[in-house]
């Protein structure tokens, strides 16, 4: 069994994508053009914003963003505790303080109260200007801009909507990466949307910035890219991947979404019944893309017990995220403005199982089988 069999939904979607590679090879572009600003268009309406830029990947996405808004020395950004690095990598990258903000047990996503309680402490400690928040929508999952947004308002903060996860999510209709003043997503081939490679996206309604984000992807350019009015980066979208993703996308929308949030619901089912582990809580309202699907645990020993039981039987499962940001080597020189008691339990207790569009019933009958065969065992 595989975490993410990306084989097996190259099998399901062979005959198109190699018909748009060879047709890619044959055609003599291999950066940018027509297919390239036809995905930006798609991606654009799919979300729900005016303004779609593609870029080399989902950390750039997030870099280009943070220059469209100028962050940089003496700039607190907040950031969850509990995500991927590189949400929290940018923010040092630019030269800006990256602060970590503890998340809710629950979704896995930013915790609105701590969000509050970090920006009062830089304020009141005075040597940092706060100026923005990356909530991130983790496994999938899109975080409380209901209440984020608030928060940001009344603080003067730029919300930068991570969605390198949770592409394909929803809040009541509203589409994930349609929730930041800019939202990013990532194509890394393991997200909800992936391609053959590196691949990103930012999301703007906002002309002025979308603009920027044009120019600071390939190297600052102004009227064109040899005339460079800012520093920028070399950011592009291969054709080659656009293709790709323009095939994916379809099935994506047609039915990957529909069958990733069945294989959830009969995940939690198969778990909640004999009780062997705290489900994913999606609340009311409330659409995952589940990019992970992740269980908790007691405690790490129970954890990492179940995980080498799975192991042995072949079921691989992975442990997003074993480090909390506040306790990752790369930033040991960060200023502490209070701890993530949440994050530091869910790096001990979290269990991501195999999850994917291409999964049988079987499979996950199988693993839950094998989950109860080890839980029921040890209690
Ligand atoms: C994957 C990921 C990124 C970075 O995306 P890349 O395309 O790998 O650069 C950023 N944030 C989160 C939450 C991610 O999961």
């Amino acid at each position: 069994m595989e975490f993410r069999d990306l084989k097996r939904q190259y099998k399901a979607l062979q005959k198109d994508i190699d018909k748009v590679m060879s047709s890619v090879a044959a055609n003599g572009t291999y950066i940018g053009g027509e297919t390239v600003a036809e995905l930006e268009r798609q991606l654009a309406e799919y979300v729900g914003v005016k303004h779609c830029v593609t870029c080399a990947n989902g950390t750039d996405a997030l870099t280009i963003a943070l220059k469209v808004w100028g962050v940089g020395k003496g700039d607190a950004v907040f950031v969850p505790d509990f995500t991927f690095f590189a949400s929290a990598e940018v923010i040092a990258a630019e030269g800006a303080t990256p602060v970590f903000v503890d998340v809710e047990a629950e979704t896995f996503t930013i915790s609105c109260k701590d969000l509050e309680r970090k920006v009062e402490a830089v304020a009141k400690e005075g040597e940092l200007r706060p100026v923005a928040v990356i909530p991130v929508d983790l496994f999938g999952l899109p975080a409380n801009y209901g209440e984020i947004k608030p928060i940001a308002e009344k603080y003067g903060l730029y919300v930068l909507e991570d969605g390198a996860q949770g592409f394909g999510g929803m809040i009541d209709g509203k589409k994930a990466c349609s929730f930041g003043g800019i939202s990013t997503t990532s194509f890394f081939p393991a997200k909800p949307l992936g391609c053959y490679g590196d691949g990103g996206a930012i999301f703007t309604d906002n002309d002025e910035w979308a603009k920027m984000a044009k120019s600071i992807k390939v190297h600052g350019k102004g009227a064109n890219k040899y005339d460079n009015v800012r520093i920028g980066l070399n950011s592009r979208l291969d054709t080659l991947q656009a293709a790709i993703l323009q095939v994916k996308f379809r099935a994506f929308v047609d039915y990957e979404l529909e069958a990733v949030n069945n294989h959830a619901k009969m995940y939690s089912k198969l778990i909640n019944c004999p009780n062997l582990a705290t489900t994913p809580y999606i609340p009311s309202g409330w659409h995952s893309s589940w990019a992970q699907y992740t269980i908790r645990l007691k405690n790490r020993e129970e954890r990492d017990g179940l995980q080498a039981h799975l192991k042995a039987n072949g079921i691989p499962s992975m442990v997003y995220y074993p480090t909390a940001m506040h306790a990752q080597t790369a930033f040991s020189g960060c200023r502490n403005y209070g701890d993530c008691p949440v994050t530091e339990r869910l790096c001990d207790t979290v269990l991501s199982l195999p999850m994917h569009p291409y999964l049988t019933e079987d499979e996950i009958v199988m693993v839950t089988k094998k989950a109860d065969e080890y839980l029921s065992g040890i209690r």
